[in-house]
């Protein structure tokens, strides 16, 4: 579904994404996890081009996504992005929020969108929230109408930026059993988290980057082996002291 080939993005001097190579298939969820500022975000971005790199190929679905003529904003409709930071637009309410995107960039009839809207309010546990507005809500509730608004859109893919590290430790759970209906339902997911037990809960692959490369890419129950290489071994058991 999603296959990146030698891809290297630099800032400057600095060589943030290191000839990084691998796939994440379809109906797959696959974790993007090590330590902070090994490149898990930049390499996340550079999918839907948030980000844009400065060498290899990314294919998303059989297409070159930095072919001359793509269509960006049509490409991006079909990737949801949730981000750490929610993200809403604090002026629009819940409902507005959600139905803005599928109104404007895909001519849905308010009243149609607006239907839709609330049965993924209902999805996501937040039935008859429409009229609150981003400030009236928790940012447990925040994330799970911002991940609402990219299921209104129809994605075939969802991509998620540590969804729960701007949360309180409470509300860390309603959003993690969102995402693994998700998992459950088919979704391909790629996930940047440090949620080692919803990783192991929900993942099929797993990756592990430090220094702007893949240490390694592992099937979910190899990834906790006890017997697993030093380097990961380490990077559990420092999470798992959280
Ligand atoms: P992670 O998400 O794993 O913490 P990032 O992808 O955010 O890591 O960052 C990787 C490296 O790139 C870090 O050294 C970070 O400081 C740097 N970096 C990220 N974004 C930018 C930017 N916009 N400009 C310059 N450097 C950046
Ligand atoms: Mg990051």
């Amino acid at each position: 579904m999603i296959v990146l080939d030698r891809v290297n993005k630099h800032f400057g001097p600095l060589h943030v994404l290191k000839n990084v190579s691998g796939e994440f298939r379809k109906g797959e969820v696959t974790i993007l996890c090590g330590p902070s500022g090994s490149g898990k975000s930049t390499l996340i971005r550079t999918i839907n081009r948030l980000e844009e790199i400065n060498d290899g190929t990314i294919h998303v679905q059989g297409r070159n996504i930095h072919e001359r003529g793509l269509d960006v904003d049509r490409f991006r409709m079909n990737l949801g992005f949730v981000f750490q930071q929610f993200n809403l637009f604090p002026h629009l309410t819940v409902l507005d929020n959600i139905t803005l995107a599928p109104r404007k960039l895909k001519k849905v009839p308010r009243s149609v969108a607006e239907d839709q809207a609330a049965s993924l309010l209902r999805r996501v546990g937040l039935a008859g929230k429409e009229k609150a507005y981003p400030e009236q809500i928790s940012g447990g509730q925040a994330q799970r109408v911002a991940i609402a608004r990219c299921l209104a859109m129809n994605p075939e893919i969802m991509l998620f930026d540590e969804p729960t590290s701007a949360l309180d430790p409470e509300m860390v759970s309603e959003v993690l059993s969102v995402i693994s209906q998700l998992a459950a339902e088919g979704m391909t997911m790629v996930c940047v988290t440090h949620e080692m037990g919803f990783a192991k809960a929900v993942a099929d692959s797993i990756w592990f980057l430090e220094n702007g490369q893949v240490h390694g890419q592992y099937q979910c129950r190899d990834f906790f082996e006890e017997d697993n290489d030093a380097r990961i071994r380490l990077f559990l058991s420092h999470v798992n002291r959280q």
